[in-house]
């Protein structure tokens, strides 16, 4: 199968490398897909690169690229059920949130047609009816855009849409272990008339990105997945000074103050930390609850988390769906191990369902712990699975104190009836999106992205556009005469 897209063409890699694609709900082969060698990367990145210099696409206007962008949306549309069902079987996800991925990508291609071409820069006053001084946005240039497993579509998207609205060219790798909707995408960018050249897409595992990162022809890093890959990305693109965006880990505190409104807070609680089984960035890991509602709070998480219906994402009754991957199951359970060591209590999980209709998949049962405390690695590190810790607080200060004793800021959420103690909360928070009585939400409009070590840079919203330009001042002088600095 020719899934490789180099300057508007289809390839197999060129050595003929190709890796399985696995069903983490029984971890039978879905599919086989190419490995990108070195010479399928370069020949990636000389056709964005000569597509960047000498193309169509960073000379369309902005308003004809908003056209075609809201044709990617169309199509999205068209084939959203395709998409969704794809998205179940590489990820696990259950169909309704693939579905919710494919709604949430659509807006955001809609939103960055608008924005683009509402971009017509601004004038500055230069002090003298003599000057014309203006800044004007450009594309940055070619720019690798490398995505996780967990939100394939969405969070290659999140980058797409604003890079071709601002004129770029690009080259897209997805996971290796999820890169079927990704595929899909190239090809609706395709049908909807993208030039070729602007969008290429190589696959492949981390050396395949790591080629496209510290390669000479790249000018721009937009990276979203783990801290570690993200510092090592910092480091190689340091050596060419390029532009990076980065998207990290999160460690995100969900705090609930004794008057939250109780069984919504337990409700978006189960939420926050188990949808996608917990392989979520923003995931509410954290919980930390008043003294007052601690013991009744947990009683009734652990008696609604252990009702959790696990199963086949395509099976209308399943709420939760497997881990990616044996691979990362496993490390999911050397954490709870750890945690058992440290001396934390489990309230329920921790361990494999016994359904035995489920022994070929990749699951774990939603896993809650009490007695954490700050100092445990299940508290400090992102587990990025269905674990969550529970911490109890006294008063305000000390709920702010805890959420912030983190050395990621990427998302928080404050539950609480009385409106000053939420915006006090908010406003102390140290973390890029802060909910109050609600949990998961981002919009478009919306910036998203972390402080601290989750990451560098904004992705959706305004900022999520700047992140693919190059910002340009142009003086004209219409009326130069000598200006006589120097006499003679
Ligand atoms: P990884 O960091 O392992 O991988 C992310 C991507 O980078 C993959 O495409 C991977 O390829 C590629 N990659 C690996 N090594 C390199 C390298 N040296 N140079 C360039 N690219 C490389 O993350 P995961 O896929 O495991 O995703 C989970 C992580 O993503 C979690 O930490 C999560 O918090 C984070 N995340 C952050 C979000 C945010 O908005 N802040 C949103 C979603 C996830 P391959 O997988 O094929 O090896």
């Amino acid at each position: 199968m020719k899934d490789l897209y180099i300057d508007g063409s289809w390839y197999e890699a060129g050595d003929g490398a190709r890796t399985d694609v696995l069903n983490p709900y029984d971890g039978s082969v879905l599919t086989s897909v190419s490995l990108a060698g070195p010479a399928d990367v370069d020949a990636a990145v000389d056709a964005a690169r000569f597509a960047f210099d000498n193309g169509a696409w960073r000379r369309t206007s902005a308003g004809e690229r908003g056209e075609v962008l809201r044709h990617i949306a169309d199509l999205l549309i068209r084939d959203r059920e395709e998409l969704a069902r794809t998205e179940s079987l590489d990820t696990g996800k259950t169909l309704e949130e693939g579905r919710v991925d494919v709604d949430d990508v659509v807006a955001v291609f809609r939103y960055y047609a608008d924005l683009a071409g509402s971009d017509a820069g601004r004038v500055v006053d230069a002090g003298s009816p003599d000057v014309v001084s203006r800044i004007v946005h450009e594309p940055v240039g070619v720019c690798a855009l490398i995505a996780p497993w967990n939100y394939p579509l969405l969070q290659i998207c999140w980058k797409v849409a604003p890079a071709l609205a601002a004129g770029n060219t690009m080259i897209v790798k997805p996971s290796e272990v999820t890169p079927l909707t990704t595929i899909k995408l190239v090809e609706l960018v395709a049908e909807a008339g993208v030039p070729a050249g602007t969008v290429n897409l190589v696959l492949g595992p981390g050396p395949v990105g790591e080629a496209l990162v510290t390669h000479p022809d790249v000018d721009l890093v937009s990276f979203t997945g783990g801290l570690s890959t993200g510092e090592r990305i910092m480091a190689n693109a340091a050596k060419g000074v390029k532009r990076i965006a980065l998207e990290l880990g999160g460690k995100n505190p969900n705090v609930v103050f004794d008057d939250a409104d109780f069984d919504t807070a337990v409700d978006y609680a189960l939420a926050a930390t188990f949808a996608h089984s917990g392989q979520v960035c923003s995931a509410g890991a954290r919980l930390i609850v008043q003294e007052g509602i601690h013991d009744r709070f947990v009683d009734e998480f652990a008696a609604r988390a252990e009702r959790i219906r696990l199963g086949n994402g395509l099976d209308p009754e399943t709420e939760c769906g497997p881990l990616v991957s044996a691979e990362h199951r496993e490390k999911v359970e050397r954490y709870i191990a750890g945690a058992l060591d440290a001396g934390a209590t489990l309230r329920a999980g921790g361990k494999r369902p016994d359904d035995p209709a489920l022994s070929d998949g990749y699951f774990l049962r939603p896993t809650i712990f009490t007695d954490c405390t700050r100092d445990m690695a299940v508290v400090r590190e992102e587990v990025f699975g269905p674990v969550v810790t529970v911490e109890t607080f006294r008063d305000e200060q000390e709920a702010i104190d805890l959420a912030n004793d983190t050395d990621y800021g990427l998302a928080g959420a404050v539950w609480t009836t009385d409106a000053s103690v939420a915006q006090r909360v908010a406003g102390a928070l140290r973390h890029g999106t802060v909910w109050i009585n609600d949990y998961h939400p981002y919009l478009p409009q919306a910036e998203w992205g972390g402080f601290g070590k989750s990451g560098i840079g904004r992705e959706l919203g305004p900022s999520g556009l700047a992140e693919y330009q190059e910002t340009k001042h142009i003086y004209h002088n219409i009326d130069p005469t000598p200006a006589r600095w120097f006499k003679g």
